[in-house]
């Protein structure tokens, strides 16, 4: 058996490693490494596979989030609702733009921001919302655009991991995940579903003036060459990320399905445990599977963490601390016990390998391993 590997970008990329490499010698031979021809016709590929108006290519995921916040024109004192379990960058850049992050608890079953606790956090400060698509699955965006409809809020998605999800409305209407609120971010890191081979992320929106904003601030604020209108940031996609990107776009779907296919049979193995919960599936998105994700019930998760890892099984907590009890992050406003279910998923989640190139005997082997600590 190959070893087993949280993501196998090796793999993955031996499959298509003629299309890479033929895409990255025509940067090296055209030496325009940076805003080469490729960036562009990567950014209007990515916008036609989201059927966005926009896509604006920038440096990583987490400055995707910060420019959009930029452009937007929220101010230091203005009140941000985010969810209390996510990856750190989501709250960082809202702290470090003087913004105020106001955190909420989740759904215990899909792990996303509840949107009942946005609406009670809700004050005259709130002048927006950042949704977190966690593991590959939407929030759920009808009531989000609800409650920000009624009270005049900027939606930013964080899509860092749920590039390619799409998102039905209960009206019937479909649109993937980034390109539903006022501008969707999302980050190229090699890790994560359409993963560079370097670091990489893109804003997304179908608003001309905000599209314009974003570009740029993430331009140095430059509009004429030289004329700084705005304080921006240095923030750029490289053509050789781009090249790269835009190879594996064309790959994205069969990605998502190997994903989905990896996630199944781990359901079918452990959907009758009784002391295994499956990732919740919700009805109104599909799963892109960045992360699969079980939580455990009446067993020592640490005790199957360190079993898994001794026989070669990759199997890491995301995440082990909520938002609100990080060192850096304390706050007055907030204490343990603030948010019951994030502090319980922090301390019972566990997640698997998952990745494109997984087979059928390491899936056997894993379930197998899960099952035999389980069932001891
Ligand atoms: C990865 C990630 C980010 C940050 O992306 P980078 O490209 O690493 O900066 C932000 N939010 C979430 C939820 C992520 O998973």
């Amino acid at each position: 058996m190959k070893k087993i590997n949280m993501v196998d970008l090796k793999g993955q990329y031996e499959k298509i490693k003629g299309e890479i490499d033929d895409a990255i010698h025509e940067v090296l031979d055209t030496t325009a490494f940076i805003n080469g021809p490729v960036v562009k016709t990567f950014q209007s590929n990515l916008e036609k596979y989201l059927g966005v108006k926009h896509v604006i290519p920038c440096a990583n995921g987490t400055d995707a989030l910060q420019i959009a916040m930029m452009a937007l024109g929220l101010k230091p004192g203005d009140e941000v609702i985010t969810t209390s379990f996510t990856f750190i960058a989501t709250a960082e850049v809202i702290a470090l733009l003087g913004l105020t992050p106001v955190l909420v608890d989740i759904d215990p079953n899909t792990f996303n921001i509840d949107p009942d606790s946005v609406r009670k956090a809700i004050t005259t400060k709130t002048k927006a919302i950042v949704p977190v698509h966690l593991f590959g699955q939407c929030a759920d965006m009808d009531a989000i655009m609800e409650i920000a409809t009624e009270f005049n809020l900027k939606v930013i998605e964080d899509a860092c991991q749920a590039i390619g999800a799409d998102y039905t409305f209960k009206n019937g209407e479909t649109k993937r995940a980034g390109t539903i609120g006022e501008v969707g971010c999302t980050s190229f890191f090699p890790s994560k579903n359409l993963g560079a081979y370097g670091d990489g992320g893109a804003i997304f929106t179908n608003d001309d003036e905000l599209a314009n904003q974003c570009r740029i601030i993430a331009n140095h604020g430059m509009v004429v060459r030289y004329y700084h209108d705005l304080i921006g940031v240095n923030s750029r996609l490289d053509s050789i990320q781009a090249a790269i990107l835009n190879v594996k776009l064309k790959y994205l779907n069969e990605y998502s399905e190997a994903r989905n296919k990896a996630a199944n049979a781990y359901n079918q193995a452990f959907s009758k445990s009784k002391n295994l919960q499956v990732p919740a599936q919700f009805a109104q998105s599909t799963h892109v599977f960045h992360q699969y994700t079980l939580l455990t019930k009446n067993i020592n998760r640490e005790g199957l963490h360190e079993y898994l890892e001794s026989k070669g099984i990759p199997a890491p907590i995301y995440y082990p601390v909520p938002l609100h009890l990080q060192k850096a992050y304390q706050d007055p406003r907030y204490k343990e016990g603030d948010f019951p279910v994030t502090e319980d998923v922090c301390k019972r989640v566990l997640s698997l390998p998952m990745h494109t190139e997984i087979d059928e005997e390491q899936l056997a082997f894993i379930t197998g391993s899960v099952l035999e600590f389980v069932n001891k």
